[in-house]
């Protein structure tokens, strides 16, 4: 392996310690673990490793190093974090499902279901491809990386996965190591900064600059190193000053030259567009300490040193950044006028800064002792631990708050979408566009046909199904989660029922001036714009829609529209000699059949108008019709079609005697007799006998006479009826 450090072209800043050439070597690791887990936890890291290096065998890096020398090295970035045994063997394992013959059942017979989870997890990460340039499209590829991993080692695995590919970037092409690099500065850079895990998240950066403007790289670098020497002897004399200080005061602290990072210069000049000389020449650095009182104590003698530079100071241990960074900030004016940076921090809160989350399975081991937690929240994660007791359902909290409640879902084009999480296809289509998702009939996820109520996952590519005929459905009311789904299937319904209101209400009004036989269409223009003057109405189609939906009688707008023709020779309300109104069934949103007796084709009907929801058709003898004769107006002649060729819901109450697989005997015969069960209500009674309700499909009474007989003559079987309402 090319030991990067010597070439000029990589940056020499390593955060992570660990003798270069010796970073892929399994005995460097296992050197390293003997510092902080069990024996046994050992073993096993080395069984993975066993295991790993035989799956690789015979594969080569780019660079011609044996393959398993990559795992190796990424779980040894993670030991340099302290990560747990079983996140090391998932960072031995994380290319062995992609790249090798193993099986995800595999790992979790020889290993656990953890590990099995963790692999799987770091692999499905690694199918994700970025390829826009949008600033907002690279946050929302981050949010869907963290939403897919249900573990957040998940992510700290592909972070050090990344790290290690950005160490060894040098045999690339370039224009593939400059890609790699954006992408690296673009997507897992923030994430490392999201998890606090700086030491990953300034290595990458420095790497990831060094590869994408390298001549930038080179030229600042220089400019440092010279500037550094010009300043070494005032440099020397500032860190003498503040031990003496500190020791005067009886003040124990470490206090460390901080390098600039090559990255942070160039952020900071190109942002604030300020000249080299401005940022390189402040000198850095970081007291640390015992305790949080002494930070302060440290702040105020430092203050009493040299003069602080107004509007600089920040308090971040009493307001931590929210990926749990805490310290205390100060700028001072040093000899000259130089200006000096400091940061003063407890040892705990350096590791916090230094490895974020990633603390927590520092702090997890009883060798550790549990300081202050430097974060709030890293805190409060803790507390939560402690309560819950158990390491999963501590994952669970965290998960709960890093990834956010949205699912991220990728177009067929690779655009990102961002919906609420628990959203369905059709969300999914009408947040594409309304158009896709009022014709929307199915979808392939990653290429799988899928029905629309489908909640897909972070990650999937959703390609909906369109078809010119296809429709919104009531029934995706049920399940869609978007404001924009639910309005948009609302606003379409809505013109579904006005369309079907016109067309029941014309039906209406014809039957109606049948009785002067006349139509509609015969009738004069003046006549019918003088009747919508009247009416206040400005179509016609608002006239039908009125009568369609119940608002207003056929009967009355027929008599207006007739007064003049044949006067005296009104028919009276009550005659009703015409032609009963035919129902195929289909007629949608204006008709519909009543839940209390759901009534079939065969039975006897009649239709009620309710207001502003059509017409309503129950089974003559319903007890719910009630009295509405009197009101001979609101009722009219209903019939069915004949050769009907649609499904009615119906009830039916089956008594059964209670015995075992009883309601699987019942819903057989009824799926033998070619009808299909809707819902089922099972009631039982006493111990010998029960109630089941079934509302299922029929075409019409003979079906549902056959049904029955099928039903009845079943062992079980006491009784059956049909619910009368
Ligand atoms: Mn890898």
């Amino acid at each position: 392996m090319p030991d990067t450090a010597t070439d000029s072209s990589q940056p020499d800043y390593r955060l992570i310690d660990a003798p270069q050439s010796a970073r892929f070597l399994v005995s460097d690791l296992l050197v390293c673990l003997e510092s902080y887990l069990e024996p046994q936890q050992i073993r096993d890291v080395y069984r993975a490793y066993l295991f790993g290096a035989e799956a690789h065998e015979g594969q080569k890096r780019l660079s011609g190093e044996p393959y398993i020398y990559h795992p190796v090295a990424v779980a040894r970035i993670l030991a340099g974090l302290r990560l747990d045994h079983k996140c090391l063997m998932a960072a031995i394992l994380h290319d062995v499902i992609e790249d090798t013959e193993t099986q995800k059942e595999q790992l979790e017979k020889l290993f656990d279901a953890e590990i099995a989870e963790l692999v799987d997890g770091v692999s499905k990460l690694t199918h994700l491809k970025f390829s826009s340039h949008e600033e907002a499209q690279a946050a929302n590829f981050r949010k869907m990386m963290l939403a897919m991993a249900k573990d957040v080692r998940v992510i700290i695995i592909k972070l050090a996965d990344r790290l290690h590919n950005m160490r060894t970037l040098g045999v690339m092409r370039p224009e593939k190591s400059r890609r790699i690099a954006r992408e690296t500065l673009e997507i897992y850079a923030p994430i490392a900064n999201r998890l606090g895990i700086n030491t990953i998240r300034m290595e990458l950066e420095e790497l990831s600059f060094a590869a994408y403007w390298p001549m930038r790289f080179r030229i600042l670098s220089q400019a440092v190193k010279t500037a550094r020497g010009n300043r070494n002897e005032l440099i020397n004399k500032i860190e003498k000053a503040v031990n003496r200080r500190l020791t005067q005061e009886d003040l124990a602290g470490e206090v460390m030259g901080r390098e600039k990072r090559l990255y942070s210069i160039y952020r900071k000049m190109r942002s604030k567009k300020l000249p080299f000389s401005e940022i390189a020449d402040v000198y850095a650095f970081r007291i640390v300490v015992e305790n949080v009182d002494a930070c302060y104590r440290v702040l105020g003698v430092m203050h009493n040193l040299y003069k602080p530079v107004p509007g600089h100071f920040k308090d971040y241990i009493a307001i931590p950044k929210s990926n749990g960074y805490q310290s205390l900030h100060t700028v001072l004016f040093g000899p000259h006028g130089m200006p000096v940076e400091i940061q003063i921090r407890t040892r705990a809160m350096n590791t916090m800064a230094e490895t974020g989350i990633a603390a927590h399975w520092l702090y997890k081991s009883d060798t550790v002792e549990c300081q202050q937690p430097a974060a709030e929240w890293l805190q409060s994660l803790l507390e939560m631990q402690k309560n819950a007791g158990d390491s999963m359902e501590f994952l669970e909290h965290v998960k709960v708050d890093l990834f956010s409640d949205e699912v991220y879902l990728f177009t067929p084009k690779g655009r990102i979408m961002v919906l609420p999480k628990g959203s369905s296809l059709v969300d999914f289509a009408y947040a594409v566009h309304s158009d896709v998702g009022n014709h929307c009939v199915m979808a392939r996820v990653d290429h799988h046909l899928l029905p629309l109520k489908t909640r897909p996952y972070s990650g999937q590519t959703v390609e909906i199904i369109t078809s010119e005929q296809a429709q919104p459905h009531l029934s995706w009311l049920n399940f869609v989660v978007t404001g924009k789904a639910r309005s948009a299937i609302r606003a379409h319904l809505k013109q579904l029922k006005r369309r079907e209101a016109v067309i029941l209400g014309e039906r209406m009004l014809n039957r109606e001036l049948e009785s002067w036989g006349v139509t509609l269409q015969q009738l004069e223009k003046p006549l019918l714009q003088h009747l919508l003057d009247e009416y206040k109405l400005r179509a016609i189609d608002d006239l039908l829609v009125e009568i369609g939906l119940g608002n207003r009688m056929a009967l009355l707008v027929a008599r207006w529209l007739m007064a003049d023709k044949e006067e005296g020779e009104l028919p009276e309300v009550k005659e009703r000699h015409k032609e009963p109104l035919l129902l195929k069934g289909t007629e949608g949103m204006v008709v519909r059949f009543a839940k209390c007796c759901r009534p079939i084709p065969g039975d006897g009907i009649t239709g009620v108008f309710s207001r502003g929801s059509g017409l309503v058709v129950h089974r003559q003898g319903c007890p719910n019709l009630g009295d509405f004769h009197k009101n001979a107006e609101n009722w009219i002649d209903v019939q069915w079609e004949k050769d009907l060729d649609a499904e009615f819901k119906t009830a039916l109450r089956v008594d059964v005697g209670n015995r075992r697989g009883v309601l699987a005997t019942v819903a057989a015969a009824i799926s033998a007799q070619e009808s299909n069960i809707e819902n089922v209500f099972v009631e039982e009674r006493d111990g010998v006998s029960s109630s089941i309700d079934f509302l299922v499909t029929v075409r019409d009474r003979q079906h549902l006479a056959k049904l029955i007989r099928a039903i009845k003559a079943l062992p079980s079987v006491i009784r059956v009826q049909r619910n009368k309402g």
